[in-house]
């Protein structure tokens, strides 16, 4: 089996204790990880305060910051094949995703190194003739930043480049589920140059690891990914110090398509938008809101082009879908689905369990526009689930697409440019698509509000939010 261990004031670390990690596509263990319980988790903590608070990083300059940021982008391109392979091998991400997501993870380290040196004070223009008074950025501190199993190196990037580039030190807790990925990613760490503490990478269980984390008192700002049940504790967590905390939180996102719409654009935006990552995404476009003139043609569309996905091997460059990340996940989703069904839910396609090995599970498409309550329409799946509603009009477009708790993502589908922007006002969602679906950018922000969280990963507000403002007054 192959060993992945803590990384820890800048030196690797075997852990309170040991797991096993299993491939998701086997279900066999290949990796032994180490466990971060509370003393693991107070050391890394106390690194990074050391770290923060005396030695080379406050002294280093922005600038330096950026460089060594560059190198890390550098590194992880270098790496991007192994480290390729180990998230596949890990969580069941398909090869092809998980080497072309690892190229985008170096770009965003590439964005947030050039960041580091233009995050700007102010000066203000007090009317006191013998006072001058500015602005200075300053780093917040000592981030905890938490991520889930889904796509682990880049949901660190966007945390670890703005938290570094703005010059904070961070303790880095890796999901118990597919954790080997960012325990790799520690190496390249530690061959970038980092001085010990700035970064720290552990995993362990929530309950213990990750709660020990967001009470701990050495910690400034938690940055945390993954379900809202678990952010509700962390935000608990969080108020033993009064950190502040970002929150990225699930989604249930309408992919709306009218008549009008390139329904051919339309249709191969939606399966990507659904069954990319094999649903396991938190902008997965979950549920398609369709113009009824044209459901019927959408639905068979939707079933023709899921029988010819290519379901396999997470490792084969040829598969399209790979099997769910755990046993759990698999079991609960099917439950949803299965429930869905009894409560009046058309399924159009998958729908079954397969028999052997590996936690895999169909691409399945539910008419669900008899039943607006259906269960899948509601919660949100992190599978490859599409839950169907038809509307009328524009109004009850907006009704539909509104009518959820969540608000990270939104898809509009339309040639009508007016309505478009109508459409853009209207809806209550971090970020819009219009005509295309999943587009990131480093540049762009990245966020939701309600249950989908709030805080904007991306961007140079990002970085902006790892900084706190000190007011300098000065009489002259
Ligand atoms: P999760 O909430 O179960 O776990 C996320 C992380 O929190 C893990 O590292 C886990 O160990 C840790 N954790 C668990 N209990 C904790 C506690 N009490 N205190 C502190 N930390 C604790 O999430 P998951 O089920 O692994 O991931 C799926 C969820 O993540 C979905 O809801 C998905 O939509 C969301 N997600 C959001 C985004 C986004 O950017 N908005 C991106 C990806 C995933």
């Amino acid at each position: 089996m192959e060993q992945f261990d803590l990384y820890i004031d800048g030196a690797f670390h075997p852990g309170a204790a040991r797991f096993d990690s299993r491939d998701p596509a086997t279900d066999a263990p290949w990796a032994s990880i180490a466990e971060a319980r509370a003393a693991e988790v107070d050391l890394a903590v106390r690194a990074a305060r050391r770290a923060f608070e005396t030695g080379a990083w406050p002294a280093m300059t922005a600038s330096a910051r950026g460089k060594l940021l560059l190198r890390l982008a550098d590194l992880v391109q270098e790496a991007a094949p192994e480290l390729a392979r180990i998230e596949t091998r890990d969580t069941g991400k398909i090869i092809r995703e998980t080497s072309a997501q690892i190229a985008y993870v170096a770009e965003y380290y590439r964005y947030y190194a050039g960041l580091a040196d233009k995050i700007e004070g102010a000066h203000l223009p007090i009317d006191k003739p013998d006072m001058e008074v500015w602005l200075r950025r300053e780093p917040i501190g000592v981030v905890a930043a938490i991520v889930p199993w889904n796509s682990q190196l880049f949901l660190s990037a966007v945390k670890l480049g703005p938290a570094l580039a703005a010059g904070c030190t961070v303790v880095l807790k890796a999901s118990e589920d597919g954790p080997a990925p960012l325990l790799a990613f520690a190496k390249l760490i530690e061959r970038a140059g980092f001085p010990p503490g700035v970064v720290n990478v552990i995993t362990g269980f929530g309950p213990e690891c990750g709660a020990v984390l967001t009470a701990h008192p050495g910690i400034d700002h938690i940055a945390f990914t993954g379900g809202p049940e678990t952010a509700r504790h962390v935000v608990r967590g969080s108020a033993e110090n009064l950190a502040s905390t970002s929150l990225e939180l699930g989604g249930k996102s309408p992919f709306i398509v009218f008549e009008d719409a390139d329904l051919d654009s339309a249709v191969n935006a939606q399966i990507a938008g659904i069954f990319a990552a094999t649903g396991q995404s938190c902008v997965a476009g979950s549920r398609l809101v369709v113009h009824e003139p044209i459901r019927e043609r959408m639905l068979a569309t939707l079933a023709e082009r899921a029988a010819r996905i290519a379901i396999g091997a997470p490792c084969e460059m040829e598969t399209e879908i790979g099997p769910l990340c755990t046993r759990h996940q698999r079991d609960r989703l099917h439950a949803i689905v299965a429930a869905s069904v009894a409560a009046g839910a058309k399924l159009i396609c998958g729908g079954v369990v397969p028999e052997g090995p590996g936690n895999y599970y169909p691409p399945t498409v539910l008419d669900c526009t008899d039943v607006p309550d259906a269960p899948c329409v509601k919660e949100e799946m992190f599978g490859p689930v599409l839950a169907v509603t038809a509307f009328r009009d524009e109004a009850d477009a907006i009704r539909i697409a509104n009518d959820t708790a969540y608000g990270l993502a939104s898809g509009v589908f339309t040639r009508d440019l007016t309505r478009a922007h109508r459409m853009i006002r209207a809806i209550r969602a971090g970020i819009v698509w219009v005509n295309t679906y999943r587009a990131v950018s480093p540049i762009a922000p990245f966020g939701g509000h309600g249950l989908s969280g709030h805080g904007r990963e991306g961007g140079l507000a990002a970085a902006l939010d790892y900084t706190t403002v000190k007011t300098v007054w000065l009489r002259t």
